[in-house]
């Protein structure tokens, strides 16, 4: 476990000597002091980046050669899989299969941005056609520049790769803050920068705090764009921070997202889908499908079978064989679901399966899998983002019913339907006003596919090609052709 920021390709201990420990969710032991970076170790990471970016040989790299970078840092994490997926539990508490499957896709990811930047050779501009035969004109594509990239807890190594992939694809350097809750696996992206040879400077990584590390950054004369994933009130900070001298931002935030389920669904398929994408992950999942809209004439049979599994789900250390939820990711976020739990029963909601802290765990921030019904549609618990393994469920009579209870929130970031007709499901999926929505499952996520929300979830895209063009500048070339003079002042 790293001690040291990540500043100009070597390791550098902060400049105000500060830690901040790093606590193992499942038994609160602190299992590492890590380095606090501060406004003037990110002054150094960006002055890095920017010398990297304007005067460096990065500059002059063609994408073929920053996908030779980028399938170094999938071969590498891959070669350390499971000591990343083991550090990632210790240090987030998910259970190690899913650590493993999300240390296996952030290098897919790093694969993908390879292939790419691979691609942005092959067609190194693209011809416009103007409306006046004297100009000719095309597009180029070239690196925003300087990208500050703010991840948050739950996805540690992967939320890292989905900026650093696509940013280095681009052609631009980047400096990272990882989550002060889970600083350990983005660390390592430096000894990996290491091993492979990445010029100094194009990532630089600067753990801390978000008021002290994090603001910073967004403050930064020398930073042209922010990528930012994390709750909507910090994106809002960053969103103005941004503004002040117009970086360009893309924000990836929370989400309350509904799971339209409709009576000819095949009942298991469809008690699997909501257990997966509510529970993967604690539920500490920005797209989980928190609110679950079941058509009347199934509701019944239908939450039997949800409470009857929901008590079967496996509660313990990530690390122990067969657990199936882990705790949550610190003390903070254990007391804030517990209280959103009962606020909702205070707000008039029953607790159908759940609603407890897990029974028999000693120490750790474990939280039982619970299931909320007859949730008020004006509660918190409907309307509010709870971040843990909390659903509310409730009956709709009419598609145009599920379709409004569904669109009624400030939220937008994904959506799921089921149903064995075809056309409904597709009309659905056209009113729901979200920018994924899965039919007939929730939550798997490609990426291949671009990735973010509406309304308050989000600006922008990451993932796909979409999540290259946040890196990307767009300029046109346009030259003027005919032999004869312009002729406005000079007839
Ligand atoms: P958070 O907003 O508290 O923190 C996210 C990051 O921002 C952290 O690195 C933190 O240190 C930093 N930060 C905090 N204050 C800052 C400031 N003033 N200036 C700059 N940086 C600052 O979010 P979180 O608790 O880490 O993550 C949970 C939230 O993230 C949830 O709302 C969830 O929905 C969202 N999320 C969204 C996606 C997505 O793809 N849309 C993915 C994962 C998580």
């Amino acid at each position: 476990m790293r001690n040291e920021l990540f500043i100009n390709g070597e390791w550098i201990l902060p400049a105000k000597r500060g830690t901040f420990d790093v606590i193992n969710p499942a038994t609160e032991e602190v299992i590492h002091h890590a380095p606090a970076g501060t406004a003037e170790d990110v002054d150094a990471a960006v002055r890095a980046a920017r010398a990297a970016f304007d005067h460096g040989p990065w500059r002059r790299t063609t994408g073929k050669d920053r996908a030779v970078f980028l399938r170094g840092f999938a071969r590498l994490i891959r070669e350390r899989l499971d000591e990343l997926s083991e550090m990632e539990v210790l240090d987030n508490g998910k259970p190690l299969p899913e650590a493993k499957w999300d240390i296996g896709d952030a290098a897919g990811c790093f694969e993908y941005y390879a292939g790419l930047a691979e691609e942005l050779d092959a067609q190194p501009s693209e011809p416009v056609a103007l409306s006046d035969d004297r100009f000719t004109s095309k597009i180029v594509r070239e690196p925003t520049g300087v990208a500050g990239a703010i991840i948050p807890w739950n996805y540690p190594l992967l939320m890292a790769a989905w900026k650093v992939a696509p940013a280095l694809a681009a052609g631009c350097t980047i400096v990272l803050k990882p989550s002060e809750l889970t600083p350990l696996t983005a660390l390592e992206l430096g000894t990996i920068a290491q091993e492979i040879g990445l010029p100094p400077g194009v990532l630089n990584i600067v753990a801390g705090l978000g008021p002290e590390a994090g603001r910073p950054l967004c403050d930064h004369p020398g930073v042209d764009k922010l990528a930012f994933t994390g709750s909507v009130p910090t994106g809002a900070k960053i969103m103005a921070a941004a503004a002040r001298d117009i970086k360009n931002v893309s924000l990836e935030l929370g989400g309350k997202s509904p799971f339209i389920v409709f009576e000819d669904s095949d009942i298991e398929q469809a008690v699997e889908w909501i257990l997966f994408g509510i529970f993967w992950n604690q539920g500490q999942v920005c797209s989980a499908t928190s609110r679950v809209l079941v058509e009347r004439s199934l509701y019944p049979r239908l939450l039997d079978r949800l409470v009857e599994e929901t008590r079967k789900i496996r509660i313990g250390d990530g690390m122990k064989a067969g657990t199936l939820l882990g705790p949550l990711v610190s003390s903070a976020q254990y007391e804030k679901v517990l209280a959103a739990i009962a606020q909702a029963e205070r707000e008039g909601a029953m607790i159908a399966s759940g609603g407890a802290r897990a029974k028999g765990m000693e120490a750790g921030y474990f939280v039982e899998p619970t299931i909320l019904v007859d949730v008020p549609l004006e509660s918190a618990a409907w309307k509010e983002e709870i971040f843990g393994p909390v659903v509310c469920i409730r009956a709709f009579t009419s598609e145009s019913e599920a379709v409004q209870l569904a669109n009624d929130s400030p939220f937008g970031l994904a959506g799921a339907v089921m149903s064995k007709d075809e056309r409904r499901a597709e009309r659905v999926a056209a009113a729901l006003r979200a920018g994924i929505v899965w039919i007939n499952c929730s939550q798997p996520t490609f990426t291949e596919a671009p990735w973010g929300g509406y309304k308050q979830s989000g600006i922008g895209r990451e993932l796909g090609r979409r999540g290259l063009d946040n890196y990307l500048e767009t300029k046109q070339i346009t030259r003027y052709v005919a032999d004869t003079p312009w002729g406005w002042y000079i007839k």
